[in-house]
């Protein structure tokens, strides 16, 4: 079983990665941008707070993430899964790990895909041509990434001092497959 975590800047492509590496491994992908994305469809009162905040390009409570996240975990993930977009805060990283040792879970790999600031809103403002996402625009994308420095980054620092044995940098300037295929690689290991 594969229990694996993707890390990284907005528009760095951790999305892209964990979508593919979830298919060649079959297990699955618990992506929370993804998740409250979908929950906005709901356009309940949950739905309309989720979209004021996500549209500003901030930080969703961590009480809402970790109970997302600790149904889906306990429900589907029997063959291992990714997660993508979690933990994003200290505080959500605690309560994984709490969850984690209470299932007798560990984690397996982690990726932590960089990419400078300057490539990261490049590719975002493409991405907004494509997907029409409500925070893909200029001005929020600065404040995803300083939520990314302020809160998200300190998470992967911590990965990457306490679990250097699993923690694996990854240049997220290469291209889409030859990226893919270092993460196969060291996953085969
Ligand atoms: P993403 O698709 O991962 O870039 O997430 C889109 C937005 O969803 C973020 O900008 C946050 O508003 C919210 N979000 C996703 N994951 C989390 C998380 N773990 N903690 C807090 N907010 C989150």
């Amino acid at each position: 079983m594969k229990n694996i975590i993707f890390f990284g800047p907005p528009g760095a492509g951790k999305g892209t990665q964990a979508k593919k590496i979830s298919e060649y491994l079959n297990i699955s992908h618990l992506s929370t941008g993804d998740i409250l994305r979908k929950k906005l469809l709901d356009k309940d009162d949950l739905a309309k707070e989720l979209k004021s905040i996500m549209s500003s390009g901030n930080l969703v409570s961590d009480e809402i993430l970790n109970s997302i996240v600790s149904l889906r975990l306990k429900n589907e993930t029997n063959n291992g899964f990714i997660l993508d977009g979690y933990p994003r805060t200290l505080a959500q990283s605690e309560f994984l790990n709490n969850f984690l040792i209470q299932s007798s879970i560990s984690i397996n790999f982690i990726f932590n895909i960089e990419l400078n600031f300057k490539t990261l809103k490049e590719r975002i403002l493409k991405r907004s041509s494509e997907e029409s996402r409500d925070d893909d625009k200029i001005d929020v994308i600065e404040t995803r990434y300083n939520e990314y420095l302020n809160s998200t980054e300190k998470v992967s620092n911590f990965y990457r001092e306490n679990k250097s044995s699993i923690f694996h940098e990854i240049d997220g300037s290469q291209q889409i497959q030859e990226i893919t295929e270092k993460i196969k690689e060291i996953i085969k290991k």
